[in-house]
C-alpha cells in the first residue's frame, strides 16, 4: 500500500488536505495524526472493518482496546450511557486535552472498538488538526498510538513513517507532539474513580475537580506479577526500545558514579547509551548519550522520552543505563513508561 505523507501547519492548517483525510476515513481507511500527546492511528471508530485494519496495521493484540476521540460533547452522548455529573466536571474542565475517560457504551460502538468490552474509552485532544480531522471524517476517530505493537509512541511524523510507511492510508505530520506521554486514563465506571493509565493530568488535578480518586492497584504495585491490569493495553510489553533498558535510581552522586563504573567494565563490543539530564551528560563517557531535558523540567523530560528511546534504536544500542526521574506532577507518568519499558529492571544506588 502507498502512503500519502502530508506536512500540516497547525496554526494554518490546509482544508483540503483535511477534506482528502476525512473522506478515507469515511471509507474505512486509515490516517495517522498528531495529537498534544502521541501521535495517533485512526480508523472510523463505528466501523468494525476499520478498527480490525487498526489492530493489523500495528500488529496489535485485538483484546486490546482502542481510544475514541470525539470533538465536541454532543459526541460523547452519543456513544456513552450513563455520564455522570463528575464525568461532565472533567470534561469541562480538561477537555480538549490529554485525559482519556472509561464510560459504559452504546449500542453504536462495535465490539471491535472496544476489544470486546462494554465499556469505551473516550478522548478529545486539544490538537486542531486532529479537531479537524475528527469534524472531517464523521466525529468518531478510533486510535491507539501509531507505532508498531510494542515500540515507543511516536512524537513525530518521522517516527510514525519509520513504522507504518507502506501500512496505511495517509500520514498527516503536524510537527513534534507537546507532551510526549499518551493520555491519563480514568475509568468513570468505578465506584471510586480509578486512574489506569497515569500521564500530564495528575490524580492531584482530577481529585481537585472530583474529589476521592485512586490509582489502579496494578500502577502502583507495577513490579510485583499476577495483578491483572484494569487497562487491558498495560499487560502488553510495551514502550520497550529493542536495547536492554536499566534505571539507576538514588542520589545523584551515587547514580552517576554507578552508571560511569558499569561503562567502564562493559563488555568489548558492546553498544551503551545513557539517558541523562542537562546537568549530568557531561559526566558520562559511553559511545551514545542522551540530553533527555533539565532534571528540574519534567515536562522536558516527558516530551524527549519516546524520541531518546527510537535514536537509540536508530543507532543500534544494545545496552541503555537510563537515571530515575522521581518527582511530582507528571513523573509519576514518565517512571510508569520507564519501569516497563525497562522490563520492570530498577537498581537501586546509595
Ligand atoms: P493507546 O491507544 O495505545 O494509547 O492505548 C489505549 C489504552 O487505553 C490501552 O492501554 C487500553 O487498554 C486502554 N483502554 C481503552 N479502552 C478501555 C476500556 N474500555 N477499559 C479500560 N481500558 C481501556
Ligand atoms: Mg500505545
Amino acid at each position: 500500500m502507498k502512503t500519502d505523507y502530508y506536512s500540516l501547519d497547525e496554526n494554518h492548517i490546509d482544508p483540503a488536505v483535511i477534506e482528502k483525510a476525512g473522506e478515507v476515513i469515511r471509507r474505512g481507511g486509515l490516517v495517522a495524526f498528531p495529537t498534544e500527546t502521541v501521535y495517533g492511528l485512526g480508523g472510523d471508530a463505528l466501523n468494525h472493518t476499520a478498527s480490525g485494519r487498526i489492530y493489523a496495521a500495528k500488529g496489535r493484540p485485538s483484546d486490546n482496546p482502542l481510544i475514541v476521540h470525539i470533538a465536541d460533547t454532543e459526541a460523547l452522548n452519543r456513544i456513552a450511557v450513563g455520564i455522570s455529573p463528575a464525568a461532565l466536571k472533567l470534561a469541562k474542565r480538561f477537555w480538549p486535552g490529554p485525559l482519556t475517560m472509561i464510560f459504559q457504551k452504546a449500542d453504536c460502538v462495535p465490539k471491535e472498538t472496544t476489544g470486546g468490552l462494554d465499556t469505551v474509552a473516550i478522548r478529545m485532544p486539544a490538537n486542531p488538526i486532529a479537531l479537524a480531522l475528527i469534524r472531517a471524517s464523521g466525529g468518531y476517530i478510533a486510535a491507539p498510538s501509531a507505532n508498531l505493537s510494542g515500540r515507543p509512541s511516536p512524537t513525530s511524523g518521522r517516527h510514525v513513517m519509520q513504522d507504518m510507511d507502506g501500512r496505511i492510508d495517509m500520514v498527516l505530520d503536524g510537527g513534534e507532539a507537546k507532551i510526549g506521554l499518551e493520555s491519563t486514563i480514568v475509568d468513570l465506571t468505578e465506584e471510586v474513580p480509578t486512574i489506569l493509565r497515569p500521564g500530564y493530568i495528575s490524580l492531584a488535578m482530577i481529585e481537585e475537580t472530583i474529589g476521592r480518586t485512586v490509582y489502579d492497584p496494578a500502577i502502583l504495585k507495577d513490579t510485583q506479577t499476577g495483578t491483572a491490569p484494569k487497562a487491558p493495553g498495560m499487560k502488553y510489553k510495551h514502550y520497550a526500545p529493542k536495547g536492554e533498558l536499566i534505571i539507576v535510581n538514588g542520589e545523584r552522586e551515587a547514580v552517576v558514579s554507578y552508571i560511569r563504573e558499569q561503562i567502564a567494565t562493559a563488555k568489548e563490543g558492546s553498544r551503551i547509551g545513557v539517558i541523562a539530564t542537562e546537568e549530568t551528560c557531561r559526566l558520562y563517557a559511553a559511545d551514545f548519550v542522551e540530553n533527555i531535558g533539565s532534571a528540574k523540567d519534567e515536562e522536558e523530560v516527558a516530551r524527549n522520552l519516546y524520541r531518546v528511546l527510537r535514536d537509540f534504536d536508530d543507532r543500534q544500542v544494545t545496552l541503555i543505563y537510563s537515571e530515575a526521574f522521581y518527582g511530582g506532577g507528571i513523573s509519576v507518568a514518565i517512571m510508569n513508561r520507564l519501569i516497563k519499558a525497562a522490563g520492570h529492571k530498577i537498581i537501586e544506588v546509595s
